[in-house]
């Protein structure tokens, strides 16, 4: 298979080592391949394909960082489509922005993909569940 190059932080290769070891992975690039794969399939899940969507997207980062604050107010003017409310609370020392959604699956994920190349943004996170599917616990 081809070779590539990728550069990325000395504490990430460090931490993928680790996660290789512990997890008997055959080495770093088998870490990194499982990872790409898992963010590819990410998004690609047919139960979500063309339906209405509900979501919660949580943005974590450190305290009083203003060049990841004003991106993310960016990208909340860019996206605000999708965006139901959004809410900015501090937890330790850190901000964290919380985001409800509503929109279809490519836009959800574009927001999501987008706040993801944040420079030096903590953790991105979300959950997603089609509206149309809300209620059908109470049927069981
Ligand atoms: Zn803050």
């Amino acid at each position: 298979m081809p070779v590539v190059s990728v550069s990325m932080p000395a504490e990430l290769i460090d931490r993928i080592d680790a996660l290789a070891d512990e997890h008997d992975y055959t080495g770093r690039s088998e870490v990194v391949r499982e990872g790409a794969r898992t963010l590819l399939s990410e998004f690609d899940d047919d139960r979500l394909e063309d339906r209405q969507l509900a979501g919660i997207v949580s943005v974590l980062y450190d305290f009083g960082t203003q060049s990841i604050e004003h991106r993310v107010t960016e990208i909340r003017h860019e996206h605000e489509e999708v965006i139901v409310s959004n809410d900015h609370s501090h937890v330790d020392d850190y901000c964290l922005d919380l985001f409800v959604l509503e929109g279809d699956l490519e836009s959800i994920s574009t927001f999501v993909g987008t706040l993801r190349t944040i420079e030096d943004v903590g953790t991105v996170d979300y959950s997603l569940i089609p509206i149309d599917s809300v209620g059908s616990l109470q049927d069981v």
